[in-house]
């Protein structure tokens, strides 16, 4: 017999102490950027959209949005080689001169946000460090500085809030385990 085509999602991270965390994310950003009018916040697509939806409504600081798209995992299956991201859509406005906070979802290899950082760190910014709402420090290859985190898990695959599993449970409200049948 066969395993269930969609496994069902376990919670890990509630929405309550997600709503909690980014409260305080949020609160430590409003000071480190106190004063200052040309903040850029980048989300990397798709995964960080309900994230940065939720951080950008709690800021006090005036900010701009921007969005980035890289290559990533298909689906569940880990396909990318160490170091393998591309640039799947790029920011709109330049960030020359401007202060860049980029906003992650998942901090898994670290590859991804190795390789957003040295895109962007070319460009010029004022300053450039990096939000991510989790990160599995298990799996890390490469390290990458994290200015700002939501929460460390283990090494386990996470659905919800913005994070999927073939497209699927991202609006789920918290942040779930899934177990997909090898
Ligand atoms: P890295 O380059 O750090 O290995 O991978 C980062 C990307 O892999 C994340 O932005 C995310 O898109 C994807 N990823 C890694 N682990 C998970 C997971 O547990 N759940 C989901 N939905 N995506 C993940």
């Amino acid at each position: 017999m066969t395993g269930p085509a969609n496994p069902a999602p376990e919670p890990l991270i509630s929405a309550a102490r997600i709503a909690a965390r980014v409260d305080e994310l949020a609160a430590e950003i409003d000071v480190q950027y106190a004063g200052v009018d040309d903040l850029v916040l980048i989300g990397v697509l798709k995964g960080s959209f309900i994230f940065l939806a939720d951080l950008s409504r709690r800021l006090t600081v005036p900010h701009r949005i921007e969005f980035i798209a890289v290559s990533s995992y298909g689906d569940a299956e880990s396909t990318a080689h160490p170091g393998d991201v591309r640039l799947i859509m790029d920011i709109r406005h330049r960030v020359y001169g401007s202060h860049v906070l980029l906003v992650e979802d998942i901090v898994d290899t670290g590859h991804t946000i190795a390789y957003l950082q040295r895109l962007l760190a070319a460009r010029g910014p004022a300053s450039l460090r990096t939000c991510a709402l989790v990160r599995k420090p298990e799996r890390a290859e490469v390290e990458v500085p994290v200015d700002y985190l939501g929460f460390d898990i283990p090494d386990v695959w996470v659905v919800g809030y913005g994070l999927d599993w073939a497209e699927r449970y991202r609006t789920l409200p918290d942040i779930c385990v899934v177990h997909p049948e090898p």
